[in-house]
Order: structure tokens, then sequence, then C-alpha cells
């Protein structure tokens, strides 16, 4: 927990803000792995007040991160001193021509739903992708042939450094392979998405496939962080964990899934411990192997 949350007054400061002060909560409850320690959570209804917020924090000495939906995220056990910012959900996408407006608070599913019923196609791989807009930016998500930086035109940003907003256009952002260029302390607000004129039901039947591919190959019913490696170039981190024949190997409750090598799975009250030493073990077999050294595509955040 943070030093914010040993001093009084503090949810009354926070309120002030237009937020909600949520001190220690346990972080295995904000991910879809299931794992991680206490950390205070702001939970954010007006964005325009991170400039507020922020310096506030600074100026108690405490650091902060953003929280999206946790579906990336492998939290520490002993939990963090940080303190965590949640943007809340609230305000509705907005249409306009072949563009839409999404917050970034917004379900990633959900808003590929809301652009299907006005029509507009291009992000129906990412139908299944589990957490919000805003994280699906910071990891330039993809699935099924499409990452979300390929439809993005421009982004609004809060730059913690500067305490600014800033309007940034596509091409000022290097969307790479699960990576971007934000440094930690950007927050995404809100995306502009351009995509293309396609009939509701089309996009439907393109959604079912992708989810019946997803729903054939990936552990989905059980609580996991998706891949936990990025493939390297011209490679596949799955089938090379596969050939190790490591699929099913335990560590504590955590297990990698015998559906899918690059899952780990929290099976039966895993701890980050238990998941941390599994991916330590795949690193090693695959770099004896192959040579090669896997990068997480999971986000580890330790004390
Ligand atoms: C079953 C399953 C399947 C998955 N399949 C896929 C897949 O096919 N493709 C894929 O790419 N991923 C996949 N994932 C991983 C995950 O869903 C994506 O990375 C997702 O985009 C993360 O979004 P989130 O909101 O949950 O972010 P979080 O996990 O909360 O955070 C991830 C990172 O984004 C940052 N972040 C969050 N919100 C913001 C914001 N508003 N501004 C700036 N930074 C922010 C966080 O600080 C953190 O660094 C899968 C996960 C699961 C559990």
């Amino acid at each position: 927990m943070s030093e914010l949350a040993r001093q009084s007054g503090i949810s009354e400061q926070i309120v002030a803000f237009g937020a909600e002060w949520l001190p220690g909560e346990p972080l295995s409850q904000h991910t879809s792995l299931g794992v991680g320690g206490p950390a205070d959570i702001i939970r954010m209804h007006d964005p325009r007040r991170l400039p507020d917020i922020t310096a506030f924090l600074h100026g108690h000495g405490v650091p902060w991160r953003i929280l999206g939906g946790g579906s990336n995220l492998l939290v520490a056990d002993q939990g963090l001193p940080d303190v965590l910012l949640q943007l809340a959900r609230g305000e509705a996408m907005t249409f306009a021509g072949n563009r839409a407006e999404a917050p970034a608070a917004t379900n990633l599913g959900a808003a590929v739903l809301e652009c299907a019923k006005q029509n507009l196609g291009g992000m129906e791989g990412l139908a299944g992708v589990p957490g919000t807009v805003g994280g699906a930016l910071r990891m330039n998500a993809g699935a099924y042939g499409t990452e979300i930086g390929d439809v993005v035109r421009a982004l609004t940003v809060f730059h913690g450094a500067t305490g600014l907003f800033e309007t940034v256009k596509t091409e000022n952002v290097r969307f790479e392979y699960r990576h971007t260029r934000f440094s930690t302390d950007d927050v995404v607000l809100t995306a502009t998405l351009e995509l293309r004129d396609c009939p509701y039901a089309v996009i439907r039947e393109r959604i079912k496939q992708c989810n019946r591919k997803r729903l054939a190959s990936q552990p989905i019913q059980e609580r996991s962080a998706g891949c936990i490696f990025k493939n390297p170039p011209g490679h596949s981190a799955g089938k090379m964990i596969d050939a190790l024949g490591l699929k099913g190997t335990r560590a504590g409750g955590a297990v990698i899934s015998e559906q899918h090598a690059n899952f780990i799975v929290n099976r039966d009250h895993a701890t980050a411990a238990d998941i941390l030493k599994l991916m330590d073990l795949i690193r090693a077999r695959v770099l004896k192997a192959y040579g090669l050294e896997l990068e997480e595509e999971v986000i580890v955040w330790r004390e």
C-alpha cells in the first residue's frame, strides 16, 4: 500500500477531485490472472482533474501507475507502494462518418460491437481481446491480423511528466508489435478510430469466426493474461515451448496451459511467485534449446 493510505483525511481530498479512493485493494481481484497483493486505487470519474490528482500525489511523494482492465498484468504478491489511477467507465462512444471516438475506459470488445452497430468494421479481430481501449492502445493489442494501431488516427493523452494534455496524431505514435513509445506516465484518454463501411451482419459473422478460433486454441475459461511472451521475429513462442514438452508443467497453483503453451494459467490459487518461476523456467529452456531470449508480453509490476 502507498504512504498515502497511512494519512488521515485522504478519502475526502480524493473525493474533492471527483474521484474514488479505494485503499488496499487486493489486485488479485483487479487482474485477469487473479494474483497480486494490495495497492491503493484512485478511480477517476473526471479525467480533466488528472493534473490536480497527479500534482497532489507528487506533493505527497507517492508514485503512480495507470491501471486499465488488468488483463495483461502480473502483480507482485506483496502488492505495490504506488497508487494506481484507473479511469472510470462513463462516457459513451461517439460517431461521425467513418470515425469513432472511444474513451480509454471503454471495454475493447464492447467498442468493436458499438462500431459494428454503426456498420463500421475493421476491428473484428480484436473483439475477443479482454481489457480496455486504453490498455489496448498502450500494448498495441492485436489478433487475427488486426492491431489497434492500424485503425487509430489520433489520441488524447495526458502527460504525467508535464501535467499537460495533448492531441497526438498517429504518425507520432510508434505502434510496434505489442509495444508503443508512450512513457509510463502517459495516460491515454480517448482514441479516434477510422473504420470501414461494412454491414453489421458481415462484421458479426467475422467476430464469430474469430471467437471460434480463440475458443479452439486458447484456455479462455481459465485465469490468464493471454500470451506471456512475445514471438521472437520469425518464431512462435508457443510452438517452441510446446516442442520442449513444457505443456502441463506446474509450479504451485500455476500451470503452463495444455491447450496453448504460451499461456500460463492460474489453476489453483497460484501466486505471482509461482508464475514467475514458470516464466524463468521457460526462458531458460528456450535459451538453451534455441539460443533465443524470450521477451515478456505480460507487464510485470514488481515492488
Ligand atoms: C484470455 C486473454 C486473451 C488475450 N488475448 C490477447 C490477444 O489476442 N491480443 C493481445 O494483444 N492481447 C491479448 N491479451 C492481453 C490483454 O488483453 C491486452 O494486452 C489488453 O489490451 C490489455 O488491456 P487492459 O486494459 O487490460 O490493460 P492492463 O492490463 O490494465 O494494462 C496493460 C498496460 O497498459 C497500461 N495502460 C492501461 N490503461 C492505460 C491508459 N488509459 N493509458 C495508458 N496506459 C494504459 C498499463 O499501465 C499497463 O502498462 C489477452 C489476455 C487474456 C486474459
